[in-house]
């Protein structure tokens, strides 16, 4: 197997094919073989496992995956990689590289025909500028056993983050509300090549089978949390109203009580089941 890590190895490669890395498509290839190792290894990647990764660059990560799953399914975008790939990659039989833009595929139409009768993962070093996009896809498409990626050190923090703290906000919510995340471990700038300016981290989000909540509508507890965030110093009842003009300040006060919450709750304080609490509280004025 050629060893995609060692920079004797990858440099001469890369030049062979007239490739240069791309900063738009958030090019930072892995040159530290722990590190698509231990992804894999802690993902519990295996031979039960049909994974989904995103964007191979010239294949460290694909490598381990190919060794431990059942199947993989590699999206890239760029095709300058193709033969690239097919010198580090291409002597995996449970290997299919579809090259495409990840953001246009249907997901989980794309995970029942490929990966039929195994369980379904996805795993990436992702490319950094369209994280939050990516992970929302993967999260709604609700079809993965559990989704590991590698991601800017602070996104890690904001997606395991508890109540209260300053890295708790709406994409924390959506998060969690999906999967229960797991921090893994940091990855310095560089194992990477060219290195990025960000430390990186991996965390792996265990995707929740059933959700321990009582939500009427989905759409009403996604809206309060955006609402709850948008004024993060001022007092909920204040980001209530102005998320929901039809309740007024009245009304939010209201609804907050309803909620059994106090009078003067931030919202960044509150975790799911109070905003479920107060999204139903919303739902049932509409219906009186
Ligand atoms: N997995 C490789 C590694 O760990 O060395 C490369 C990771 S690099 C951070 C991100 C990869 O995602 C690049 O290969 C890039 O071309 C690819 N990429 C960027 N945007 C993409 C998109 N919209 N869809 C699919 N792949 C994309």
């Amino acid at each position: 197997m050629v060893n995609v890590c060692d920079i004797q190895v990858m440099k001469p490669l890369l030049a062979r094919h007239g490739f240069h890395f791309s900063k738009a498509k958030g090019q930072n290839f892995l040159i530290a073989p722990w590190v698509p190792q231990s992804i894999a290894e802690e993902a519990g990647v295996d031979e039960t496992a049909g994974v989904l990764e995103i964007g191979p660059g010239v294949g460290p990560l694909t490598q381990q995956l190919c060794l431990r799953a059942k199947k993989v399914c590699a999206v890239e975008l760029d095709e300058r990689l193709r033969p690239i790939l097919d010198v580090t990659v291409g002597e995996f039989d449970n290997l299919e590289i579809l090259w495409n833009d990840v953001l246009k595929l249907d997901i989980p139409a794309l995970v029942v025909e490929k990966f039929a009768g195994l369980r379904p993962m996805a795993c990436a070093n992702l490319p950094y500028y369209i994280t939050s996009p990516i992970l929302t896809a993967l999260l709604e498409a609700e079809c993965f056993d559990s989704v590991t990626v590698m991601v800017q050190k602070e996104v890690a923090q904001r997606m395991a983050a508890q109540p209260g703290t300053a890295d708790y906000g709406a994409f924390t919510v959506f998060c969690q509300y999906y999967a229960q995340p797991e921090l893994l471990f940091d990855v310095p700038a560089h194992c990477f090549l060219p290195q990025p300016k960000v430390t990186s981290a991996v965390i792996c989000l265990r995707v929740r089978k059933e959700r321990p909540w009582d939500i009427l509508d989905e759409k009403t507890f996604f809206r309060v949390v955006r609402a709850s965030f948008a004024m993060r110093r001022k007092k909920l009842s204040n980001g209530l109203a102005s998320g929901f003009p039809e309740l007024g300040k009245a009304g939010a006060a209201e609804v907050i009580a309803a909620a059994g919450l106090a009078e003067n709750v931030r919202g960044e304080t509150l975790g799911i089941p109070e905003f479920a609490k107060l999204a139903n509280e919303i739902v049932k004025r509409r219906e009186m």
